[in-house]
């Protein structure tokens, strides 16, 4: 029998190691603080950018890896899952590239991501001078394209643009975003593909869970299953703003999040 999970919860679906280009935290440092915080399982899900301006662009080293991930595992054998994912982004002319790595058959599980519309970065200005309802529009248009390829289990920031919208923007009156939202949601339950909740937007300014939980209402609603990631690039950040979260989940009816074991879906309660 195994204790109740604490405040943080059970697990953090979402972590970036020094694999990832842009990672500050090993693989074993993360999991140490995950031990600490009463996590019994985490994903990895490094950055593997099939796309030409992504800043991770083919950066990714799978033998790498794979060795400091199966080093952990053995370190940490009985005390904390560890799982092996990625966060898959996909440019058309990589396709089959992206299609190879996501079929590893080591990985646990595939996120997918956005993070470029039309070589704008979703953070930037430059985006934002797309207008905000066309910005939108082409942002949910290349998640349609990306879902459609099928290779991933979860869908990771689902409204990465909101993360950095300045503070003061009615999200709501985004129509291109209400639409966008409405549309990727049914993709996902027609697929059965996981809606992640990321709570790195709650640890900047703009203090935005991604996506907000009145979306993650709907979601329940339409009958999709949910997970939770920090999208942590240092190890202080795992689980951040958790014991925030899960309360307001549970308040939505949601009593497990999802995982997954070599691609299959498995709930876990909190
Ligand atoms: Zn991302
Ligand atoms: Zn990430």
């Amino acid at each position: 029998m195994t204790a109740p999970p604490g405040p943080f919860g059970p697990l953090d679906l979402h972590l970036h190691s020094t694999v990832s280009p842009d990672g500050y935290s090993s693989i074993e440092e993360h999991c140490r603080v995950a031990l600490r915080r009463g996590l019994r399982e985490v994903a990895f899900v490094e950055h593997a950018d099939f796309h030409p301006d992504d800043p991770s662009y083919l950066s990714f080293d799978p033998a790498r890896y794979t060795r400091e991930l199966n080093a952990a595992r053995e370190r940490f054998a009985g005390r904390l899952t560890i799982r092996k994912g990625l966060e898959l982004s996909v440019h058309p002319t990589l396709l089959d590239r992206a299609r190879a790595a996501a079929e590893d058959p080591s990985l646990d599980l595939v996120v997918a991501a956005v993070h470029v519309v039309e070589g704008n970065f979703v953070w930037t200005e430059a985006f934002l001078r797309l207008g905000l309802e066309r910005a939108y529009q082409l942002y949910f248009d290349e998640v349609a394209r990306t879902l459609d390829y099928g290779l991933a289990q979860v869908l990771g920031h689902i409204d990465l643009p909101a993360r950095s919208l300045p503070v003061g923007i009615e999200l709501e009156r985004i129509r291109a975003r209400r639409e966008g939202l409405e549309r990727t949601l049914n993709m996902l339950c027609a697929a059965g593909v996981v809606l992640e909740i990321n709570t790195s937007g709650k640890r900047r300014r703009e203090d935005r869970l991604i996506p907000e939980l009145d979306v993650v209402a709907r979601f329940v609603e339409l009958g999709g299953q949910v997970t939770l990631g920090s999208d942590a690039h240092r190890a202080q950040d795992i689980a951040c703003y958790f014991e925030v979260v899960l309360p307001e989940l549970r308040k939505l009816g949601v009593e497990a999040l999802a995982t997954f074991e070599g691609r299959e879906l498995k709930l876990v309660p909190f």
